[in-house]
């Protein structure tokens, strides 16, 4: 931890103060402001100045285990703060909600830099204290948990979306000091794309470089030969239908009900071939829900859309993302492929209603398909 209480109750920040200041603050008490028990400053040369409790403790706040990565990272975030002259306050108590983010700023962002693994239920919990609250929760990834491939169950949780950026997570590189953002996340059968950018912490604002998820920005595309991923999808498949792996076998299932086989989806559903980092494989759901509304009656509004692919997705078991919110998860998916269905040809739209023509895709006529952002799929049918 980086601050404690003098004796008269004074609130002491450590990350501030110069080495040879640290020295004659030593001989001073000073008191957890969370379990008010003893701690005691600690400067070696590893670490960078901070408080210790003196005694093991479990104070519920201050966890003995705080890494060298932790806390240099919250200081590299005070000093900027300060260096920008942003209110800020390090591991703020907020007494409403009795969570202390590693540092609170402007008043408004709690953020939170996390630098091991936790569970799911505890991210939940603290994510959905500080929303109920009216904070902009901000996770920022240590090392241990930042990107390398497909983002892993723990890390989904930590993935934001907006429209300017699509799917979007932070991460903190302590010894560079640079902060990273990895966005336009979506997935392919084979990997994970992204685009990405930094900064560095002690020349740029870190409120503007929180204000890039939502600026408008270039325009960024990914392109795929379309063929040859859905060549390779569809052995994946094949591969793990053979090994029985439980989401694809789910998948199997659902599709046999619908009377369909998953190895020979028709190409309207298998298209496009990006895919969405949260939802995964159920996103082939939401599209044949979107797909067998169209068919079965003809002229849907897109409220109609909206009903249905809700109603199922009440049914399916999903999980729930925190930071995205199931609504606006559907809701943007819905759009793509809406999307991807009017540049197609496969529906035209005459004001709020989408028609279904009688049109066939063929594989064969989609060479390339390019993905884009802000928030639209661009086809290319040629
Ligand atoms: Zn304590």
């Amino acid at each position: 931890m980086l601050i404690a209480k003098s004796q008269s109750g004074k609130m002491m920040d450590l990350s501030l103060k110069k080495k040879s200041d640290i020295q004659a603050l030593k001989k001073k008490k000073w008191y957890c402001p969370s379990c008010q028990e003893v701690v005691i400053i600690k400067n070696g040369n590893v670490m960078c100045s901070h408080f210790a409790h003196k005694q093991k403790s479990d104070c519920s706040s201050f966890s003995e285990n705080e890494s060298k990565e932790h806390l240099l990272g919250k200081k590299l975030i005070a000093e900027n703060c300060k260096k920008f002259s942003i209110p800020y306050e390090l591991e703020a108590f907020l007494p409403d909600l009795k969570q202390r983010p590693d540092i609170l700023v402007a008043n408004k962002y709690a953020i939170e830099f996390q630098c091991s693994p936790l569970s799911i239920s505890r991210f939940k919990e603290r994510t959905a204290t500080y929303q109920d609250n009216g904070y902009q929760v901000i996770w920022i990834l240590g090392e241990k948990l930042h990107l390398t491939s497909k983002p892993t169950k723990l890390q989904r949780n930590f993935i934001y979306l907006s429209k300017e950026l699509g799917y979007y997570l932070w991460e903190l590189d302590v010894v560079k000091k640079q902060i990273k953002n990895n966005y336009f996340l979506v997935a392919t059968s084979k990997k994970l794309l992204r685009k990405e950018k930094k900064w560095n912490l002690s020349h740029v604002n870190f409120l503007q470089i929180l204000a890039f998820s939502n600026q408008k920005n270039e325009k960024q595309f990914y392109e795929l030969e379309t063929e040859i991923e859905l060549f390779h999808q569809l052995g994946q498949w094949n591969h793990q239908l053979n090994q029985r792996m439980p989401k694809e076998m789910f998948l199997q299932q659902y599709f046999y009900s619908k009377r369909l086989n998953l190895r020979e989806l028709p190409c309207e559903l298998m298209l496009p071939s990006y895919k969405s980092v949260l939802f995964q494989e159920k996103e082939l759901i939401l599209r044949h829900a979107i797909y067998e509304l169209l068919m079965n009656k003809k002229k849907v509004t897109k409220e109609q859309i909206y009903e249905k692919v809700f109603q199922i997705f009440k049914e399916e078991e999903m999980e729930s993302y925190l930071l995205v919110g199931k609504r606006r998860l559907i809701k943007y998916h819905v759009s793509l492929y809406l999307c991807f269905l009017l540049q197609s040809g496969i529906v035209i739209k005459k004001e709020n209603t989408f028609i279904f023509q009688m049109k066939k895709l063929n594989i064969r006529q989609i060479e390339k398909e390019i993905l884009g952002i802000p928030l639209k799929y661009v086809m290319i049918n040629k």
